[in-house]
């Protein structure tokens, strides 16, 4: 698995930061990421094909890492999700439209 080597959160361009191992780097919007929060409720929206709930102003207050993944602290209260490493992966690839 490709474990990102460095992760942050910069608040300046409201995204969050991430490099990986092989040079590799991506710069991931918070509002991009709140919008494909794994925690269980919105997973239950997604299957049940309701579009997440998102704000363009959201913001990342932290992000933990947590095993197998990063567990983003979002301020409107969204923080139980763990972003698996393998799916910051593809959110940084851009295919950020399915479930893990
Ligand atoms: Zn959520």
């Amino acid at each position: 698995m490709n474990i990102p080597d460095h992760v942050a959160i910069d608040a300046s361009s409201a995204s969050l930061s991430i490099r990986w191992p092989d040079g590799s780097a991506a710069q991931l919007p918070f509002a991009a990421l709140r919008a494909a929060c794994m925690c269980a409720q919105c997973r239950k929206r997604k299957y049940d094909g309701e579009a997440p709930l998102s704000r363009p102003d959201v913001k990342l207050l932290d992000a933990r890492p947590s095993g197998y993944g990063l567990q983003l602290v979002f301020d409107d209260g969204h923080e139980r999700g763990i972003f698996p490493w393998v799916y910051l992966e593809r959110l940084a690839k851009g295919e950020r439209n399915d479930v893990v």
